[in-house]
């Protein structure tokens, strides 16, 4: 799926690139920006702004919007609309940061680059050709499941 968020919907942002989206977001862009930016590259615009939601739909631009949620039912609500899949493939994921899509890397190519005992623990590692964050499923990775698992909690909890 392709994307434009709002600049309110950082934190949503960053997990649907690592679920392998591509999302458009700025913190700077207008909403006659994200309009034009939806409708020019068929992105769904996601946003909080009731005003924006109504503009967008008056022009015809599919567009998705949240009312006061916390991250994890946001999260929930866009896989819900969307049917995106709450797990995590690196192999197809963005960079949280920027948007280009990762690479996976060879360990000796990190090295230096990230600390040694995380080289001792991990093999695989993915790197965006962007702007060289580099990702690994290490300790740090279990608040990501234990996100995924709420938002998945969420996703029962409204299917009853
Ligand atoms: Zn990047």
């Amino acid at each position: 799926m392709k994307f434009v968020a709002d600049g309110m919907l950082g934190r949503l942002t960053r997990w649907l690139r690592i679920l392998g989206h591509d999302v458009k977001y700025s913190t700077t862009m207008a909403d006659s920006q994200l309009i034009a930016v939806a409708r020019r590259e068929k992105r769904v615009l996601l946003t909080r702004d009731l005003e924006l939601y109504k503009q967008a739909t008056a022009k015809g631009v599919e567009v998705f919007y949240f009312q006061g949620l916390t991250g994890d039912e946001k999260l929930a609500e866009v896989s819900r609309r969307f049917n995106i899949c709450m797990e995590i493939d690196l192999t197809v994921s963005r960079c949280s940061k920027c948007n280009a899509k990762l690479k996976q890397t060879a360990k000796e190519k990190v090295r230096g680059k990230i600390e040694e005992n995380t080289l001792l623990h991990y093999d695989e590692f993915w790197k965006c050709p962007k702007c060289g964050q580099i990702y690994w499923q290490g300790s740090h990775w279990d608040g990501i499941r234990r996100t995924l698992e709420s938002v998945k909690a969420c996703l029962d909890a409204s299917s009853d």
